[in-house]
């Protein structure tokens, strides 16, 4: 992607790449479905042998170049946006989990999540352990189990703002062999860009500061490629293994780097559903395009807040 501009540039420029003639601003693909020609063709494209447009749920140019941009100002590889910041971390989980399988998550997450995480996947037949953010490598490493598939926790937390040592959860579950999911929402990758720390997955809700707006409800996941999910073969055979609902496709081998992201679009979007509207992007593109503007005056309002209260506090002792 754009290696060499600048984060501020990319909030502009990244995704929408218009050529001669085309429209300059991200056009709206207001359609479920695209023309061809043959039956051939469309055939093609079902059986993934081909890139292209056909049924919005599945993908579409306006949510395509949206996903792009936030994929670009993470510097991940590939994105994909969901209809909410739920179903963006629900996805990220379930993209490598089964019923029979385990997480480990920070406890200090954003309501939704911990419910997400605590109950309803426990109904799915996924167990989730919980620990405390700042605890060490070691009491880290002892909520590991055999059958653990992924570590899920937030840059800032969802109210409590407890910092992520993104570095030692990296480490801890690159130790065990498992990928380090963090939820960026607070941060936006204008604060902290997580890939850069060592985590493997990013999630949003657009919801927040990247529609910035209060318009639009979103998600996004974001991938870095940098998990080697073959050398965890048996870990993850819904990415290793032939996908029998599609073919025998085996992600893996198919996508390459890209086979996380090429999955959950493949396979839990197809039977899952939950995408943005293509209108609902438009927006968030709107959003994105002052990111870089917006979050700089969110801290300076924030660091006034706090040095006031930081003063009442000494004042009245
Ligand atoms: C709001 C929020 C979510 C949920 O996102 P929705 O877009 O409301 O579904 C998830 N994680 C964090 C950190 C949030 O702030």
């Amino acid at each position: 992607m754009e290696e060499n501009y600048q984060i501020e540039t990319k909030c502009i420029q990244s995704g929408w790449k218009p050529t001669k003639g085309e429209p300059r601003v991200l056009p709206i693909y207001q359609s479920t479905t695209f023309k061809y020609d043959t039956s051939d063709q469309m055939g093609r494209l079902f059986d993934l042998e081909e890139a292209g447009y056909f049924y919005t749920r599945l993908q579409n140019p306006t949510n395509d170049a949206v996903a792009a941009k936030i994929a670009d100002l993470e510097g991940g590889i590939a994105a994909m946006l969901t209809s909410s910041g739920q179903a963006a971390n629900y996805f990220a989980v379930f993209n490598i989990c089964e019923a029979g399988d385990h997480i480990v998550a920070s406890s200090s997450l954003y309501g939704g999540t911990f419910n997400l995480l605590g109950t309803t996947l426990k109904k799915q037949g996924i167990s989730c352990t919980f620990v405390d953010p700042d605890a060490s490598e070691e009491e880290l490493s002892a909520a590991f189990l055999p059958n653990t598939k992924a570590v899920i926790a937030e840059t800032l937390s969802n109210p409590s703002l407890v910092v992520l040592d993104i570095e030692k959860f990296a480490h801890v579950a690159h130790a065990h062999g498992v990928p380090l999911i963090v939820d960026n929402t607070f941060a936006t990758p204008i604060n902290c860009r997580p890939f850069e720390w060592g985590a493997d997955i990013v999630t949003h809700s657009t919801t927040k500061y990247m529609d910035g707006h209060a318009m639009a409800v979103g998600g996004c996941i974001v991938d870095s490629g940098n998990f080697d999910w073959e050398k965890y073969k048996d870990k993850y055979p819904g990415l290793t293994q032939p996908d029998e609902s599609y073919h025998g496709i085996v992600y893996t081998q198919k996508f390459g780097k890209l086979a996380y992201i090429e999955k959950a679009t493949a396979q839990l979007m197809r039977d899952l559903g939950s995408i943005p509207s293509p209108m609902n992007s438009f927006l968030l593109n709107v959003g994105l395009e002052t990111l870089h503007l917006r979050v700089p005056r969110h801290c300076e309002n924030a660091q006034k807040v706090a040095e006031y209260l930081n003063a009442m506090i000494k004042w009245h002792g």
